[in-house]
């Protein structure tokens, strides 16, 4: 099967003037604040700065002020953004909006985009997406899921606690995903509505002290008590929760891999030019062949992650599942890119663990991933499922 991994030229240049503006405007605001955002009138400075360069919000359509990117397209421009800890929230390609505009886009009736979306795409509002529960309820297994939305005169009542709902302090409104149908531990049916901040039934509690701190907003506990929604506040159809959560999770994991590839690569950029400079034993450190060895295994690694991330966003563009192919670059890159960053600080010696550069930072902030957007080990469960699965259909033959 012929996959063609070259970019069209316009996704090529933007993606060129997106890395010159995380360069020169985006890496000195972060390298200033240890990555982490102080404000939110630095997030605006720094949109405001993205949308003069023209490189903000790559991944709407141009009907809400974006660039319409595919997802090989984005490949390519969200690796140049997530060079720097704070590129993705400079083009408004952070999660959880980007993930947001994205099914926004693909579900949302006319009336909800224009409430919902418009404002999202353009960075007027930040959002918020609550699937996960303290246990007993959903996390790894959706079909835990113990939030409920009962059916009351006019609307909806919703009742349930959430918690890691990113970005939940600040955000204008909360995409919630609640039970219809059926009780925890069975699929049934869920269902996801859209709730605004100052519904008086919706309550954003504690920060949960994280080992990462980059993501805006941080991640919070939100309760929903007797929370009354109208009708038009349910996202596409009643009961279709658990489909639509595909809609946005698929994209959203690949999306996750490309920012995290970026830091990846600036981790290896960042150690490849110490070991180039650093004398030891009477040796350039990048000519020692265990050093070599680090500085190799960290480029298979990303070229690795690079090539399973842009196939499976081959099958996504060309409107295939690729449920399998999202699992193994999402479990593979979560995998690479802290493997590449874990070198990159060995590689730096003690200045590696300072705070003299961002290596330690990028540590923490890439751990997470190996759990949200699904755990690795919930990743394989599910590829080895449907490898068995085919194994099995292939004897029945
Ligand atoms: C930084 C961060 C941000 C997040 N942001 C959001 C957000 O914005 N919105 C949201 O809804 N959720 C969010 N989450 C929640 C995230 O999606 C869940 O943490 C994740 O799905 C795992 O669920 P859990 O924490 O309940 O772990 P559990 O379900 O308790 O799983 C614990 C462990 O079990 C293991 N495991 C899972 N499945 C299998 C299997 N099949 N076989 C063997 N072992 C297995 C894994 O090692 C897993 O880590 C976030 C989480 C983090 C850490």
């Amino acid at each position: 099967m012929a996959v063609d991994l070259a970019h069209d030229p316009d996704v090529a240049a933007l993606a060129e003037r997106t890395a010159r503006f995380v360069r020169e405007v985006v890496i000195p605001v972060e390298e200033a604040h240890d990555g982490v955002l102080p404000s939110e009138a630095a997030r605006v400075e720094l949109q405001d700065a993205a949308r003069a360069a023209g490189v903000f919000a790559p991944h709407a359509s141009p009907e809400f002020g974006g660039h319409g990117l595919d997802m090989r397209a984005r490949a390519a421009v969200f690796e140049e953004a997530g060079y720097s800890l704070l590129g993705p929230i400079a083009l408004n390609i952070a999660a959880p909006d980007e993930g947001n505009v994205h099914m926004l886009e693909r579900i949302a009736s006319e009336q909800q985009k224009a409430r919902y979306l418009a404002p999202l795409a353009a960075g007027d509002v930040r959002s918020c997406f609550a699937m996960t529960e303290p246990a007993p309820g959903a996390g790894s297994d959706p079909d835990a899921l113990a939030t409920t939305a009962t059916r009351v005169d006019g609307g909806w009542r919703i009742d349930g606690r959430k918690w890691f709902t990113t970005g939940a302090d600040g955000a204008a409104f909360a995409i919630v995903m609640a039970r219809t149908t059926g009780v925890p531990g069975d699929r049934g049916g869920a269902t996801m509505f859209l709730v605004d901040a100052t519904n008086p039934g919706m309550t954003v509690g504690r920060h949960i002290p994280t080992l990462d701190e980059s993501l805006f907003g941080g991640h919070l506990e939100v309760e929903f008590s007797d929370c009354r929604v109208d009708d038009d506040a349910v996202l596409g159809e009643v009961d279709q929760g658990y489909r639509y959560a595909q809609v946005r999770l698929g994209p959203a994991r690949l999306t996750h891999c490309m920012r995290w590839l970026g830091i990846a690569r600036r981790a290896q950029d960042i150690a490849v030019a110490w070991a180039a400079g650093r004398q030891v034993f009477g040796s350039r450190l990048a000519d020692l062949g265990m050093a070599q060895a680090m500085i190799a295994d960290n480029e298979i690694d990303i070229a690795a992650s690079r090539a399973l991330i842009l196939r499976a966003c081959w099958e996504l563009d060309r409107g295939a599942p690729a449920g399998t192919e999202v699992s193994i670059a999402k479990t593979f890159a979560a995998e690479a890119v802290w493997r590449v960053v874990d070198r990159a600080v060995q590689l730096s010696g003690g200045r590696g663990v300072s705070g003299d550069v961002l290596l330690g930072r990028f540590l923490r902030e890439v751990r997470p991933f190996r759990i949200y957007d699904g755990p690795s080990e919930t990743h394989r469960w599910s590829i080895a499922k449907r490898t068995v699965g085919r194994h099995r259909a292939e004897q029945a033959r």
